[in-house]
């Protein structure tokens, strides 16, 4: 998906009002060091090609791109935060910065974090740390491998300032970080509009949604029709998540993007096994945003947007929507497990039966998920197998697969397991704090890069 494209300038932000947002001005930082510049997706919005002063003055400085939006916008937005509904948020530390086409000419936005205070700062200091900013394009580059649906990390520029954070040794480094996505419409914009009752302003999201970033022409009811397709969307993003082992941690409705584009990676992590109580962040004191919770949390968000949508229609054909969403989950959590496994689909019964023999295996092996998904690619078993029950169920129901890759392709020579366990995070980390070296990181990012290549093999 990544298609080489001139510098298409398109900033439609401006046609959905001045409600959407309030014009920003970034932060003066002290430095601007150059830190991570993402060229495989420059290229697809035709930036890469910037010399590295551009980039700065550009992603460090924001200076406006060419005939892109005159001024940033803080844009607007409530929210439910573990379920407490939070009309006090919106674009405190980031603002939509430019809007552009990509190479396969869909709307893509580019956001920051970081970028300096805005009027919805409340008492923060509007900044990212420089570690959160590397978490940050660790997750991106991860998840993109793994098949999900995420927004792009595009650039990070070290800033220069000391930040006092609770949870990090302070004081600590500081960056700016430009995430490149496919929109920063949430379910809170949505809640937002609807708290004010502005029918007219919800109107005109929901009619900019289906035509500009689902390419959609509005129907009878444009409501239930971006439903439809956020439902869609959004259970295919839960079972990526699973399918990668990954759990982001904060499912708030003001972090579901409405293109079902996964974005806003703070305390995430990855699971260690198919643990479905484990927790990524450490204030989710009761597991809320839990690996194995995520498919329901993202239900939950489903329905505060029909909730919101209420403004412009009756119930009845949101429910019909919303009850898409578990059957939509589980179909879409066997074609992903084919996906990861090599395996060709057998179009019966015997797909979910993989499926669920796989998950308890992994369950009660507290077997790594890459390990296992490495191990048994193609339907072959691995040199050193986990005996035991529950393996055995798995690979009784495994002998009548076969596999989707053919047997010359590099995939099966290709390493895959790529890990991105929080100990190496940390060791990641540890390098750039102690003795400022970059090379572990960009030595990831090239080895997540490989692994992409394998596993794009397979037909998803
Ligand atoms: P999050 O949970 O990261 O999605 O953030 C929730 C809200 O808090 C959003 O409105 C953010 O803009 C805001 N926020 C988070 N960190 C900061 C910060 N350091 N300074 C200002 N606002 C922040
Ligand atoms: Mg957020
Ligand atoms: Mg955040």
């Amino acid at each position: 998906n990544v298609l080489p494209s001139p510098y298409r300038p398109d900033p439609k932000i401006a046609s959905l009002g001045a409600k959407i947002g309030d014009p920003v001005r970034s932060a003066d930082f002290p430095r601007t060091i150059l830190r991570y510049r993402n060229d495989l997706w420059a290229s697809t919005v035709g930036l890469d090609s910037l010399s590295d002063d551009l980039w700065v003055q550009h992603f460090g400085r924001f200076v406006p791109l060419p005939d892109n939006m005159p001024e940033p916008l803080a844009l607007r937005y409530h929210g439910h935060q573990f379920r407490v509904y939070n009309p006090e948020i919106g674009d405190g530390r980031g603002f939509l910065f430019a809007q552009l086409r990509d190479g396969l000419d869909r709307l893509l936005d580019f956001g920051t974090k970081g970028s300096g205070t805005t009027p919805y700062s409340r008492r923060g200091d509007g900044r990212l740390t420089l570690k959160g900013g590397v978490r940050e394009i660790l997750a991106t580059e991860m998840l993109e491998a793994l098949g999900v649906n995420t927004s792009k990390s595009f650039s990070l520029i070290e800033t220069g300032e000391e930040l006092m954070r609770g949870d990090e040794p302070s004081p600590t480094r500081s960056a700016v970080l430009v995430r490149l996505s496919h929109s920063h419409i949430r379910i809170g914009t949505f809640q937002r509009m609807a708290a004010e009752g502005d029918s007219e302003s919800m109107e005109r999201l929901v009619a900019f949604c289906l035509t500009i970033l689902y390419n959609e022409t509005p129907g009878d009811n444009p409501a239930a029709q971006l439903l439809h397709l956020a439902v869609e969307r959004i259970a295919d993003l839960a079972a990526s998540y699973m399918v990668a082992g990954f759990v982001h941690g904060v499912l708030n409705t003001d972090n579901i993007n409405i293109t079902g584009e996964s974005f806003d990676y703070g305390p995430w992590r990855f699971t260690e096994f198919w643990d479905p109580h484990f927790t990524a962040a450490y204030f989710d004191e009761t597991g809320l945003y839990a690996f194995g919770r995520q498919a329901e949390a993202m239900h939950w968000n489903l329905g505060q947007l029909a909730v919101s949508l209420r403004l412009l229609c009756e119930a009845p054909p949101l429910i019909e929507a919303l009850e898409r969403y578990p059957a939509l989950f589980q179909a879409a959590i066997i074609r992903r497990f084919l996906w990861r496994l090599g395996l060709q689909s057998r179009g019966d019964e015997r797909d979910r039966e993989l499926v669920e023999a796989a998950e308890r295996a992994m369950a009660r092996g507290k077997i790594p998920i890459d390990i296992f998904f490495h191990g048994y690619r193609g339907g072959r078993l691995p040199d050193t197998r986990q005996s035991g029950e529950f393996s055995d169920a798995f690979e009784a129901i495994l002998a009548d697969y076969r596999p989707a890759v053919e047997d010359t392709h590099p995939y099966w020579t290709a390493s895959t397991p790529c890990s991105m366990l929080i100990a190496e995070v940390e060791q990641i980390w540890s390098a750039i704090a102690e003795k400022d070296d970059w090379d572990p990181l960009m030595q990831k990012v090239e080895a997540i890069r490989t692994m992409r290549e394998a596993l794009s093999a397979v037909k998803g």
